[in-house]
């Protein structure tokens, strides 16, 4: 059979989609999440797989859990990912992201595990000079998250160069949508995403949408981004681990659709897509935010075979509002 892969943060939002997706080629999967932000129950009910609880700072867990599995790489999507908290909590963004992956990463080392899937971010590129992004791009993040995400991606480039280990890490873009099966979705708490949170007032959970900021240098003055289906992400994933399995050289890919939407422009999507009509309250800027950031997925059509199956904003808001309606029934 396929080999076994560990996957940290499984039980979160791109993971648990890249855990279906691993399954649905055929890979045993085991699970690390230590379930502050993960959801046990979605494991349990529809991934199915083993779900170890721990941290990925726990070296004695690591070392037990290499020991007694036969696992052939590793994919981290553990990581605190709140941009305002990092700013305001920096130590608990260095403390996981940093501290518990260098845990991790030595003690894939001690048991040669040398194959890594990493998720990494736009946000590592700070404020771009160039739209779309390429990866070249210099990485200037602009909050301690990013600069999280940027000094893993130093710690993978320079044990590759010492310890012959092998990483993709991919740079995500904004992360949307739900599987279409209605199974998965997204479900943070707090949630501070645009499309949920935009959904979540069409279902009358939320008084309006605040939208943050509408003097940018944009068409609509609102913010763009490249929001791209979590389905995508976890195809992509499935390609950049069978690329290391084959051997592949250390790579890094953007993961996005070369394609921006202002915030405006989602929620006239989702006013389509539901059939309502979202109120909306014009704030000031949010701290931290680039105008636009667009990042093209070029590099991963062409090196991985990447193709995504849902590029369309329609689709990625549709499959979030059958995910947020069946929550809320
Ligand atoms: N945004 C907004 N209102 C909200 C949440 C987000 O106007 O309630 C904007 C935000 O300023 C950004 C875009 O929507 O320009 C996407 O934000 P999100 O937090 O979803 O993702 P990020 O780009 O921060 O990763």
């Amino acid at each position: 059979g396929k080999p076994s892969i560990l996957v940290t943060g499984g039980a979160g939002y791109i993971g648990s989609h890249t855990v279906l997706a691993l399954k649905q080629a055929g890979y045993e999967v085991v699970i690390l999440d230590n379930l502050v932000y993960g959801h046990q129950d979605l494991v349990e009910k529809v991934l199915q797989v083993e779900l170890v609880i721990g941290d990925t700072g726990d070296r004695a867990l690591l070392d037990d859990l290499f020991k007694t599995r036969d696992i052939a790489a590793v994919m981290h999507f553990s990581a605190y990912a709140y941009v305002g908290e990092s700013v305001t909590d920096p130590a608990k963004y260095y403390r996981n992201n940093v501290v518990g992956t260098l845990t991790l990463l030595e003690a894939m080392l001690a048991a040669s595990v040398k194959k890594f899937v990493f998720s990494s971010t736009c946000a590592t590129y700070g404020v771009p000079e160039v739209i779309p992004i390429p990866e070249n791009h210099p990485q200037n993040p602009i909050n301690p998250y990013g600069a999280t995400k940027l000094m893993v991606e130093r710690i993978l480039s320079d044990f590759d160069v010492a310890y012959g280990f092998k990483s993709v890490r991919f740079r995500y873009f904004n992360a949307a949508g739900a599987h279409p099966n209605g199974l998965l979705g997204e479900d943070h708490n707090p949630e501070t995403h645009l499309i949920p949170l935009v959904l979540l007032t069409a279902l009358g959970k939320r008084e309006s949408i605040s939208i943050f900021g509408t003097d940018y240098p944009t068409p609509d003055g609102t913010c763009i981004r490249d929001y791209i289906h979590v389905s995508d992400l976890a195809d992509a994933h499935v390609l950049g681990l069978e690329y290391l399995l084959k051997d592949g050289e250390s790579e890094v890919f953007n993961l996005g659709n070369g394609n921006g939407f202002s915030v405006k422009e989602v929620i006239a999507a989702a006013e389509e897509v539901t059939g309502l009509s979202i109120p909306v309250q014009e704030c000031d800027r949010r701290a931290g935010d680039p105008p636009s950031l667009i990042g093209s997925g070029e590099k991963a059509r062409k090196i991985l075979g990447w193709q995504p199956q849902y590029p369309s904003i329609k689709d990625i808001v549709t499959h979030a509002w059958q995910w947020h309606q069946q929550r809320h029934k």
